[in-house]
């Protein structure tokens, strides 16, 4: 019963015998070998970009506050949702790689911002000339840190606001695929087409064991981001092992398969739960998270059975009354079955139907 996170995840077969593969003999380093070049032209296929860059980073801080820094002058202000991976979770990544972009919350229900709200987000900001920060570019998670999906439409709203300022457009994508698979949307309908000009396209989330890559659709920032990537001590020199590891995922679509099997595992957990009396979804489960209001008896009841999972948001804590409802997050991987699903919603409806 292991819905912490998706990345605790293990790794899928088909990824590890490519590693192995992989393996064989000499290559050359930083990302002058075969592999490199295949997974870059994959990438590049794969969302009907011919000419973007694409780059591989160990992580998706690294991602992101590269694919800002690219972007964002030190002056500027990057708009972000509230709970935006890049405002909470990145110990000040993104301010430190842009040399000192300053995040402004953009608010939003269920993780999405809408077209209005980034409007006057934006109207806000620069208004004392040179003694306040200037309008830098816009920052979009999808799927977002509440569960929810932007379909390519929503995207496309977001960004000609910003593009009526002259504004880039970042995707954060750690859970793409899932995003992808949610919506039916191609990979080119959810960012180039919709306006997004630099994706930190997720693999870690969706079954690989440390590989994201930054795909930016504008070529002529290739060589900033390299540089910006080898002083960021992101530049792996065995790149190979990276460039493999994405080349399996992405061969014959495994990527997508493994992100619907996360999401149909959320699916099922969320019309459980819903069905519970007494349980409650706190926002829309419309990939492979899933936040629910749970009583505490009942994260009692599941934490004694073995269940793992954190209380959502931070600060959500277990003490009180037994009736009382407490929030959490509960996430799927590529690698959760119906079964497991199952086993976790089991104590919930005993207890409903002992009343
Ligand atoms: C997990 C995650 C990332 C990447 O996190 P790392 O731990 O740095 O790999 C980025 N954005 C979102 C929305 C995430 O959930």
């Amino acid at each position: 019963m292991e819905f912490a996170s998706d990345n605790t995840a293990p790794v899928p077969a088909a990824v590890l015998e490519t590693l192995a593969r992989a393996n064989a003999g000499f290559a050359p380093g930083y990302g002058a070998d075969d592999w490199t070049r295949a997974v870059q032209a994959a990438v590049r296929e794969a969302f009907e970009a011919p000419a973007a860059a694409v780059y591989l980073v160990g992580t998706g801080t690294a991602a992101n506050a590269l694919a800002l820094a690219c972007h964002c002058p030190p002056w500027g202000a990057v708009f972000c949702h509230r709970h935006a991976h890049v405002e909470e979770d990145e110990c000040g990544a993104p301010e430190f790689f842009t040399g000192g972009a300053k995040l402004v919350h953009v608010p939003g229900e269920h993780g999405r911002m809408t077209p209005a709200a980034l409007e006057a987000a934006i109207s806000a900001t620069g208004r004392l000339g040179v003694h306040g920060v200037q309008p830098g570019m816009v920052s979009l998670t999808n799927v977002t840190e509440a569960g929810t999906v932007y379909p390519p439409a929503e995207i496309a709203a977001l960004a000609q606001v910003a593009k009526a300022r002259g504004l880039p457009v970042h995707l954060d994508g750690a859970r793409f695929a899932n995003a992808l698979v949610a919506t039916g949307a191609s990979p080119a309908e959810m960012t180039w087409k919709a306006g997004v000009d630099v994706i930190s396209f997720g693999g870690t989330k969706n079954g690989l064991m440390g590989v994201e890559a930054v795909v930016l659709f504008d070529p002529a920032r290739a060589w900033e981001f390299e540089l910006r990537r080898k002083r960021g001590g992101h530049l792996f020199s065995k790149h190979r092992y990276l460039a493999a590891q994405m080349a399996a995922w992405l061969e014959g679509g495994l990527w997508l398969d493994l992100a619907a099997r996360a999401n149909a595992a959320a699916a099922r957990l969320a019309a459980g739960i819903a069905a519970v009396p007494g349980a409650a979804l706190v926002h829309p489960a419309e990939a492979n998270m899933v936040f629910a209001a749970l009583p505490r008896a009942a994260h009692r009841r599941l934490q004694a059975a073995g269940a793992h999972y954190y209380l959502w948001p931070a600060g959500e804590s277990l003490e009180g009354p037994d009736d009382a409802p407490a929030r959490c997050r509960l996430v799927c991987s590529w690698c959760t079955g119906a079964a497991d699903v199952d086993r976790f919603l089991a104590p919930l409806r005993e207890m409903a139907a002992a009343g």
